[in-house]
């Protein structure tokens, strides 16, 4: 019993010297350079210091034009001030839109989920970016996220208005959008939700319970 403990203790040990050994960079430059990158979300130490050595191998012109372009992204861009999509001045291209219905207002997660609906192109009314969920496993409450800005936006609003969650279908999601539904019930308005179902193209023996139990609650008529 007592040689297996060793054993292991010996094996963690090597293996904690290996990890030690790794952090171990010859410079302090680029320790620093890694250090910064693997701040990164998905990147660990390891893959920074293959970008850092990967940097290292290109000219400094173009190590500067790539560092140029982060520090002018970061100073040029920031959120619309009506619906926070990202934008280079106080409002956003979709908001400044005449053609946009501004009593139609989609609700999202996040800039990547309003670009995948404006790619589809038939969208016309305009976006509330939450910029996260309500979750509480990761601390994340209300008030971390623009729900106050878009009660607010709506209360400017008339009973025309109709408000579509378009919220991720997870826990996290349902949470906020249940928690959207009660902040906005003293409005008189239309509050709608993606329908949620069997994927295009997908086998319905593909499709999980959860899935098909509410493609089956949310059928609808026939039509041709
Ligand atoms: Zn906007």
């Amino acid at each position: 019993m007592c040689n297996i403990l060793v054993g292991f203790l010996f094996r963690y040990a090597r293996y904690a010297v290996y990890i030690y050994s790794v952090q171990q960079l010859p410079s302090r430059l680029i320790e620093a350079a890694v250090d910064q990158i693997a701040t990164l979300p998905g990147i660990g130490r390891r893959t920074a210091l293959r970008l850092a050595l990967s940097l290292l191998r290109r000219d400094t012109e173009r190590v500067r034009a790539l560092s140029d372009a982060i520090i002018d992204m970061s100073e040029g861009v920031s959120p619309c001030r009506v619906c926070h999509n990202l934008t280079e001045q106080d409002t956003c291209s979709i908001c400044k839109t005449p053609e946009r219905n501004r009593g139609l207002i989609c609700v999202v997660e996040d800039i990547r989920d309003l670009l995948a609906i404006e790619n589809v192109g038939t969208y016309r009314g305009v976006y509330h970016v939450l910029a996260g969920v309500i979750s509480p496993m990761d601390g994340i409450g209300p008030a971390d996220i623009n729900i106050a800005a878009l009660v607010s936006r709506i209360s400017e609003l008339n009973e025309e208005t109709e408000v579509i969650f378009a919220l991720p279908s997870t826990m996290e999601g349902d949470t906020t959008s249940f928690y959207l539904y009660k902040k906005l019930a003293e409005f008189e308005i239309k509050v709608t939700t993606l329908a949620r179902g069997i994927a295009v193209g997908e086998a319905l023996q593909h499709a999980d319970e959860a899935t098909l139990a509410r493609s089956m609650d949310n059928r609808t008529i026939y039509e041709i």
